[in-house]
């Protein structure tokens, strides 16, 4: 089954998941969480398309574009100290990712 968002590219194939909850662990923003037989999509809006779940991903379960919000985010926590792990964007722009 197909999971795809309008708010970002992020794609989940459940059906390929194997449950090593790989991308529990890289997320910065906690948008998978773990499951019974695979990972849950918990909060697929939180997602700001930095790439790390797909890359690490030994099945290719997880598809994104990666864009700019993440390196924006990034800089943004660096410049301002801010914790990856808040829900809110890290650069302070509305939008950003
Ligand atoms: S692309 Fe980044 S923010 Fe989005 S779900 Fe994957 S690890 Fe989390
Ligand atoms: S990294 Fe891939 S295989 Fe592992 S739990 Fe996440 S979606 Fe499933």
């Amino acid at each position: 089954m197909l999971n795809s968002y309008i708010e970002n590219t992020l794609q989940f194939y459940q059906e390929k998941c194997i449950n090593c909850l790989i991308c529990t662990q890289v997320c910065p923003h906690g948008v998978f969480t773990e499951g019974k037989e695979h990972v849950e999509l918990t909060k697929p809006s939180a997602c700001m398309e930095c790439g790390a779940c797909a890359v690490n991903c030994p099945v290719e379960a997880i598809d994104v574009q990666s864009g700019v919000g993440c390196a924006w985010a990034m800089i943004g926590a660096a410049l301002k100290g801010k914790d990856m792990d808040s829900d809110a964007c890290c650069c302070g722009e509305d939008g950003c990712c």
